[in-house]
């Protein structure tokens, strides 16, 4: 068998704690073994809590392999990478996060720059050299939504590797279906069919009508490229106008090729296919979004793990029983092998609270609002000088509790951060980091993907069970198809909310949880928990009914 050392392979001048060298011992062991013999398995499961250091892991096994597609979830822990391990990887984004070098006194993103106008010139600017390094180097570093577009549309550019590891794959098949989701916004509505589309009965019905549509919205597209060209006065000649920045007018036709561009490659999939399950996301409110939405992305999640390289590594806090991980990816579950870590904290430094004020639900939630708010008021008094987090059930209800917070007295209305969409993350991130104050955020879209470690954090509040919503049309119909998929989606969300409390070994905070759902859901599902989330459990179970602590 060959020797995988993969320890030699750790970043240099750190030293692996005791569960990251149990983990890469394990996985130089599979790997010399799927080396020896070509039936081993292939893919392997990374679980462990947060604080063990995973990005530590990928990086050693990145590291060993010579040549891997390491993926993030998110751009933001992209930069997380970049900041820890900085020249070691070749990161590169979508071309929207540079710059065109040709206008340095304009921000001019590369989508719009000089290259994209009529008749620009071949150049290499910032986004081109970062793919070109990333494409040439030993770890090819960017985000999934990125790669797997580029992979689906663009496969010649990436050859098949010797590694993928896949960072927070608990999150892998909800980032496909947004990759291959087909949405038609207003405005865009407006530009390409002169209004909203209507309201048809199932996803077949638009394939009959968008397959209509196709051919004048390729048209479309030469108009704009003839539009473009347009704007060019006929005595400027096309140098001295590729010289001055694009107008207003010109960025926004630019925008507006680049987006139907990219809807249409998205549409012709939609339309050739016929064999897959589709689900019609509308709202009823006026304005509303259409999204097309794949009901399952399993064969695309199968050709990526198995075309983008032959050993694959995917990693997250937890990602449930593997036979369910490997059947949603469209995998041989005998293709896939395990391993996991226990938590390195003791539970004193991760405690859970548990604190019911009933069972929350869309038909009682308006009856237990009253209690559930009272509770987070009680709470963020025995908290007046930490800074914490609360998890809402939804912006609406996130909304709701904040005004009611803010109605107790302007010392908690100070301290409260509402964070009102995903687009205001960072900002609200940022505003907290800095406060001196003992800030609150507030957000339905903080459980995972943050970290606030040490005073960042020193309680949370989980107010409602994150179970997916049923009212949208794709969770309802993924939910019919598979209950098992429902269930273990909230306990992924669970554990993920509760690994924002503890995130190193100096580190501690208290997480409480409102929801008697809490308690259905542990009677019916605990078998799909990891263990060091159910050790916490049990103590909160046994603080709250000492009675029954002898069963627990
Ligand atoms: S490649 Fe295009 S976008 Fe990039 S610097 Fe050159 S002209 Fe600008």
């Amino acid at each position: 068998m060959d020797r995988v050392d993969l320890l030699g392979h750790f970043h240099p001048g750190f030293t692996p704690r005791r569960e990251q060298a149990r983990l890469l011992a394990s996985l130089a062991d599979a790997i010399a073994e799927s080396l020896d013999d070509p039936a081993a398995p292939r893919v392997f499961v990374v679980e462990a809590p947060p604080g063990v250091g995973k990005s530590h892991i990928a990086m050693a096994l990145a590291h060993w392999s010579g040549d891997a597609y390491l993926l993030t979830s998110q751009k933001l822990l992209q930069d997380q990478y970049e900041r820890e391990f900085g020249a070691d990887l070749q990161l590169v984004k979508g071309r929207d996060n540079y710059r065109c070098e040709r206008y340095p006194d304009e921000p001019v993103p590369t989508s719009r720059g000089m290259c994209r106008r009529p008749r620009g010139p071949a150049c290499q600017c910032p986004y081109a050299r970062a793919k070109a390094a990333a494409l040439a180097g030993p770890v090819f570093c960017t985000n999934l939504s990125y790669f797997a577009t580029l992979r689906y549309w663009r496969a010649e550019q990436l050859r098949k590797r010797r590694l993928l590891v896949v960072d927070e794959a608990h999150g892998l098949e909800g980032q496909l279906v947004n990759v291959f989701t087909v949405a038609f916004p207003p405005a865009e509505s407006a530009a390409w069919f002169g209004g909203p589309l209507p309201r048809l009965d199932d996803a077949e019905d638009y394939r009959n009508l968008l397959g209509d549509h196709l051919e004048r919205m390729e048209g479309q597209l030469e108009s704009l490229d003839r539009a473009l060209e347009g704007l060019r006065p006929a005595f400027v000649s096309p140098e001295h106008f590729l010289s001055m920045p694009p107008s207003r007018a010109e960025q926004e036709l630019l925008a507006e090729r680049e987006t139907l561009e990219a809807a249409l490659a998205r549409i012709r999939f939609f339309v050739d296919a016929e064999d897959r399950e589709w689900v019609v996301r509308y709202p009823p409110e006026p304005g509303a979004t259409l999204e097309l939405v794949p009901l399952t992305v399993t064969s695309m999640a199968r050709d990526l793990l198995t075309e983008s390289a032959e050993l694959v590594v995917l990693s997250s806090a937890y990602l449930g029983h593997r036979s369910a991980l490997a059947e949603s990816l469209g995998l041989d579950e005998a293709a896939v092998r395990s391993f996991s870590s226990e938590s390195p904290f003791p539970l004193a430094q991760r405690r859970i609270e548990y604190r019911p004020v009933g069972a929350l639900a869309k038909a009682t939630l308006a009856r237990l609002e009253p209690a559930l708010f009272a509770e987070v008021a009680a709470i963020l008094a025995e908290h007046p000088r930490e800074k914490g987090l609360i998890h809402a059930p939804s912006y609406a209800a996130g909304r709701r509790l904040v005004a009611d917070l803010t109605a107790r007295g302007p010392a908690l209305a100070r301290r409260i951060i509402w964070v009102e969409s995903a687009g205001a993350k960072a900002r609200a991130l940022e505003l907290h980091r800095r406060s001196p104050a003992p800030t609150v955020l507030v957000s339905p879209s903080l459980r995972e993907g943050v970290d606030l470690p040490d005073d960042f954090l020193r309680f949370q509040v989980v107010t409602k069970m994150p179970y997916p919503d049923l009212g949208d049309p794709w969770t309802a119909a993924r939910q019919a198809r598979d209950p098992r998929w429902y269930a273990l989606e909230t306990a992924k969300a669970l554990v993920q909310a509760y690994g924002r409390s503890c995130r190193h070994a100096e580190d501690y905070g208290v997480t409480y949880v409102l929801d008697a759902q809490f308690e259905r859901f542990l009677a019916r599902y605990r078998v799909l928990l990891p263990e060091w989330f159910l050790d916490a459990v049990y103590a909160a179970m046994r603080a709250r009914y000492p009675e029954a602590a002898s069963e627990l």
